[in-house]
This record gives structure tokens, sequence and C-alpha cells, in this order.
């Protein structure tokens, strides 16, 4: 039995007609509902807007988004090349927004030939350092409506980089933990100045990076500043930006005086140089 042509035809324009609208309809979720300012890119931060009450989740990251309708996504140093953002709108339509993140390519140096021995620290001091490394962690958990987050970040201190983000040793063949900030090289008592507002959320002298200073400047972007020689700020504290934080000294684990600055989101370690260029542009 044969189908008149015509039932054919009709067929395959209404087939044609479907595919072509929730095509549409693809594209028009990614492109007007949930929009991204720029590029992804490993170790930087993404700027988006997104309607008030839209839920979005980026890996096991809940994302805020404020009641204006922005928020924003950090990538970590080896952040995939691609990585998708959950999104659930008001209206409770739910999809997945790719994202393609560029690869960077980061110092890596190795040293071979060295004698081997121990580096593991003694049990009290491993102790220490177990417990103050929780505690940070912890602190990067906070998911707060903290303004800072919106201010384009200035330069926290004057001085020569000495260090960036990344960069690894990989010593007889074993890799080394990446170093994950910016490194600033100046005098000792050289100031250190927030680069954007927020909330001192802990002063402390922490065995690896002696007098620390960790702020909260909302939406788990936080940054911290280690080594210092003076702190000039209480936990607890809110700093307004430009604020004098310290001064730059090489307490801790430090070969000489500098600055080590950390941004994180949340748990993901971000590089404070993109911030940087994001003034700069
Ligand atoms: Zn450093």
């Amino acid at each position: 039995m044969r189908r008149p042509v015509i039932f054919k035809v009709f067929h395959v324009v209404i087939l044609f007609t479907a595919v072509f609208v929730a095509g549409l309809e693809v594209t028009a979720a990614a492109d007007t509902e949930v929009t991204l300012q720029g590029q992804a890119v490993q170790g930087g931060l993404l700027r988006g807007r997104a309607a008030p009450g839209t839920r979005l989740r980026l890996g096991r990251q809940v994302v805020r988004v404020s009641e204006q309708g922005n928020f924003i996504l950090g990538f970590g140093r080896d952040a995939p090349q691609t990585v998708s953002l959950a999104v659930v709108l008001p209206t409770g339509k739910a999809y997945k927004k790719t994202i393609s993140v560029k690869q960077r390519h980061y110092q890596i140096q190795h040293i071979d030939g060295l004698p081997s021995k121990m580096v593991t620290p003694p049990a009290e001091r491993r102790e220490r350092i177990r417990r103050e490394a929780a505690k940070v962690r912890a602190l990067r958990t906070a998911d707060t409506d903290l303004l800072g987050v919106n201010q384009v970040f200035v330069w926290p201190a004057q001085g020569r980089v000495s260090g960036v983000y990344g960069s690894q040793r990989i010593l007889n063949g074993v890799p080394k933990r990446p170093h994950f900030g910016l490194d600033i090289a100046a005098p000792i008592g050289t100031p250190v100045i927030a680069p954007a507002a927020g909330k001192v959320v802990l002063v402390a002298d922490l065995y690896y990076t002696g007098h620390t200073v960790l702020i909260d400047h909302g939406h788990g972007l936080n940054s911290v500043y280690c080594h210092l020689s003076k702190v000039d700020v209480k936990q607890g504290q809110m700093v307004e930006q430009g604020q004098l934080l310290g001064g730059i000294g090489a307490t801790g684990r430090a070969t000489g005086p500098h600055l080590h600055w950390g941004v994180n989101w949340f748990g993901v370690r971000l590089d404070p140089q993109l911030f940087l260029s994001e003034a700069q542009s």
C-alpha cells in the first residue's frame, strides 16, 4: 500500500519545522537567558548575567545569582577544554550550557640529579599544617552577597613580579605542587592594600604563609596575602578598596621579602594577573 506523495512531503515539512524550532529554542536559551562576558580561560574568572531566580551549578559548585542577576564562574589551572553549566530558569526549564575554556601553557622547570633526602616535616608540624589548611579551606566555602566582587581589582602592592601563577617544578622527575598565586617582591614594610572591598575573614600566623590575611569579596571570590611583616587589619573587619592591610615581609616559609597574592573562587585557585589585565583592558 502506498501513501500519496503529498502526505510524505507534509510529514517531512513537519519534522523539519520541529527540528528547526527546537534548534532555535536551544540557541535562544544559550544566547539570551544566561549570558557570559568574554572568554573562559584556565585560571580565569567569567562574569555573567541571568534572570534573578535562575539556578546555576558548575560541576558540584552551586553558583550564586544576585538579586540583580549577576554571577561569576571560576576556572582552575587545569580546567578541561569544555565544562558544563547546569541551568534551571525561573520558569522551571532546565538545560546545560557548554562553555569552552581556553587552555594555557605554564612555566615548567625540570631539575634532575638532586640528592634525595627526607622533605616530610615532623609529625607535630604536619598536624599544624593540616589544621591550618582545613581552616582556610573551610573559610573559602563561604558564599556571601558582599559587593567587592563587582569591582575591578587594583594591584595590592608595588614591586617586581618574582613568581607567576601555574608555574611548577619537577624535581628528580617528581612534579611538585604548582604555584597558585602571584609573587610581588619588594622591601620589607612596603604597603599591601586591599585590591577590592571585602571582609577580613582571617588574620593568622600560619606555618607556610606566615602572617596571613584572607578577604572575602562575595560570591565565593576570596583573596589571600601571605608572608606579611605586619598586619593593619583585624579579623571580622570590613575593608574598602585601597585600604592598608599590612606590609610586605618574609614570615613563614619564604626565601626573601615578597607578597604571595592568591585569589580563589571557592576552592578553585585563580590567576591574580588575569584580574589585573581585566583592570587594564
Ligand atoms: Zn608565591
